[in-house]
């Protein structure tokens, strides 16, 4: 028996990265029977080698976390794995062309906190504009999150990122245009060929398409290549725990005269009294007051509601 991480499914194939490099296997008839998400991209499996054809998956190893979809078009929403064992979102925006769209990031923020994946903020083009920063660190300072300044141009802030990506299985994200695929091949070149060549070949299948793919680094980590985290969206996550995807509401929430606030027009909302303290960012309320109307109206009528 040997251990290998999916790196990539087409139909009933699987593409398994292990100590020999990469084995082409298939599941074992019991596991076979199961959700058709039991073994997605990420996920860490037991493997037979064999000789005379593709290995088998005997068993897959408990996930540390699951990034997921949560299905549409259900009676009852459905969380719909799209890859296990992400260790980080990393969000990358861009201190000019374009600027960084806060509303935007915030989303990409909370999609990463409601499946419970610690997110980091990459600024590229920082050269473009250096003060861009400073206004960015102080919206996500009581976060808590880290901003990285980059840039690809002067080869700023890359060893930082490498070191970011080191070791761990990485969802990079953001609006297109902010340099993502210029940073994935400053920091290993032809590294977003080799995405577009196993996407092309991997995401084949119909059923395929919305999967999630590894692609192995060159000094360890993977770098997880989604078909889109904004997809995955905001809504089915439940208006209950969307004040726990704003790290910096977390030690307000029991503070609130009403156990069950939603801190959008109740009266001594600690969160809202907080944001007009100036304890953190108000436009990060905003934020979140418009992710939670969203989030709270039913499904059948959230297609009216998007794109605000
Ligand atoms: P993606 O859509 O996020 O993958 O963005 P791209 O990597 O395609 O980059 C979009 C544009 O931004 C390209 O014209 C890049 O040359 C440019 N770009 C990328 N990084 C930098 C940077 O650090 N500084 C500047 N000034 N431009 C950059
Ligand atoms: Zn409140």
């Amino acid at each position: 028996m040997t251990i290998g991480v999916v790196l990539a499914r087409t139909g009933s194939t699987y593409r398994v990265h292990g100590d020999q490099g990469a084995v082409t296997a298939v599941l074992r008839g019991r596991l076979k029977r199961r959700d058709d998400d039991r073994v997605v991209a990420g996920d860490i499996v037991e493997l037979e080698l064999r000789t005379d054809g593709p290995a088998t998956i005997t068993g897959v190893r408990p996930r540390r976390s699951v990034l997921a979809r949560r299905a549409a078009a259900q009676r009852r929403p459905r969380a719909q794995a799209i890859a296990a064992n992400v260790d980080q979102v990393v969000v990358v925006a861009s201190a000019r062309d374009p600027e960084p769209n806060l509303r935007m990031l915030d989303r990409f923020l909370v999609i990463a906190e409601a499946n419970r994946i610690p997110p980091v903020i990459i600024l590229n083009k920082i050269e473009l504009d250096r003060g861009a920063l400073a206004g960015l660190l102080r919206r996500y300072g009581p976060a808590a999150y880290q901003v990285l300044p980059t840039s690809v141009h002067l080869a700023e802030g890359l060893p930082a990122l490498r070191d970011l990506l080191r070791g761990r299985a990485s969802v990079l994200t953001g609006p297109s245009g902010v340099g993502k695929s210029s940073l994935v091949n400053a920091i290993q070149p032809g590294l977003k060929l080799r995405i577009g060549e196993i996407s092309e070949y991997w995401r084949a299948g119909k059923h395929t398409t919305r999967a999630a793919l590894l692609v192995p680094l060159a000094g360890g980590g993977y770098v997880v290549d989604t078909p889109g985290l904004r997809e995955l969206g905001t809504w089915g996550v439940d208006p209950d725990a969307l004040g726990g995807c704003f790290p910096e509401f977390r030690r307000l929430l029991d503070h609130c005269r009403f156990d069950n606030c939603r801190h959008l027009v109740e009266p001594a909302c600690a969160v809202r009294r907080a944001a007009e303290a100036g304890e953190f960012d108000p436009d990060r309320l905003v934020s979140y007051q418009r992710i939670c109307e969203e989030v709270s109206v039913p499904s059948w009528s959230s297609g009216r509601r998007r794109g605000r």
